[in-house]
């Protein structure tokens, strides 16, 4: 039996999940490294679910420095193949106020210092990613989302950008003049990386303050900030709780094969260092049995 089917990235403000029942804690290695934290298992509403905050208890880990891929891998692990994902973002137009949700549909990747993919080093992989977030899950948490009264946006463009330090004003405006409306650091490279481990991903984001292109910016202060992460946590868990009793058994979205028709390279060329370190992530389609 699989330890958990509903894996929660907790992000900034949000490093606990309150009202799980069998609780237990576990310390995970995975062949990319140690993720951010334990993961907490648990019961919610009857399902088994898996939280890991992303920036570590405390808030330790800059977005830069985040364990990505051993986070996933460890979700992987532990037979997670739903993500949901919280991310507290700077909104980029008008109407995305501080204290709205919005559940993006596209991403834009202006990170530069983290390593996006579990392939390479002997094995070509291009998965599909013109839909990065899973469309099944997406319309649940938009669902779970309004249901707790929120004003909430069922579509956004998320620019992720490298940080740790906020935007320029003239990159806050070129995001602008892209169509962005959102802007964080944390949602890549968690959303490709799921892909290419077959996991559904959708990301949550809690908007905390309007970016600097904002005329009413020089006002925002830390204080307010957190203040809004702090009430948006309790939303967050109010949002996970309600996914965890509406999502479906079976997945009928295209996840779950998302590397059925990506692996360029024949198993037989890869190297067994290779297959040893994926096998948590596509062992099933690098068995010598495919050669
Ligand atoms: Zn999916």
């Amino acid at each position: 039996m699989r330890d958990a089917e509903i894996g929660i990235i907790g992000g900034s403000g949000f490093y606990q999940l309150e009202g799980l029942s069998d609780v237990e804690e576990r310390a995970i290695e995975t062949p990319f490294g140690t993720p951010s934290d334990p993961v907490v298992l648990g019961t919610l509403e009857g399902r088994r679910v898996a939280f890991l905050p992303r920036h570590g208890r405390g808030h330790r880990i800059i977005p830069t420095e985040v364990p990505y891929r051993a986070n996933i891998c460890a979700l992987k692990l532990l037979g997670v193949t739903r993500i949901v994902s919280i991310n507290a973002v700077g909104s980029l137009c008008e109407e995305m106020a501080p204290m709205d949700i919005v559940v993006p549909d596209q991403l834009i990747d202006r990170t530069r210092r983290r390593i996006s993919t579990f392939f390479g080093e002997g094995v070509v992989v291009h998965v599909g990613f013109a839909e990065p977030f899973c469309p099944e899950l997406r319309e649940i948490a938009r669902t779970a989302a309004t249901a707790t009264g929120a004003n909430v946006y069922g579509r956004g463009t998320y620019v992720v950008m490298e940080g740790p330090q906020f935007s320029t004003k003239a990159e806050s405006l070129m995001y602008r003049s892209w169509g962005a409306e959102i802007v964080g650091m944390t949602a890549l490279p968690e959303a490709k990386l799921a892909r290419e481990a077959e996991m559904c991903y959708v990301s949550v984001a809690f908007v905390t303050d309007y970016d600097c292109w904002h005329p009413t910016h020089e006002s925002v202060t830390t204080e307010m900030i957190i203040g809004n992460l702090l009430k948006g946590a309790e939303t967050a868990r109010s949002i996970v709780r309600s996914i965890a009793r509406d999502m479906p058994e079976d997945r009928i979205c295209p996840c779950g094969s998302a590397l059925s028709d990506a692996i360029m390279t024949p198993a037989h060329l890869v190297p067994e260092e290779t297959k040893r370190r994926l096998a948590p992530i596509a062992g099933r389609y690098l068995s010598d049995a495919r050669q």
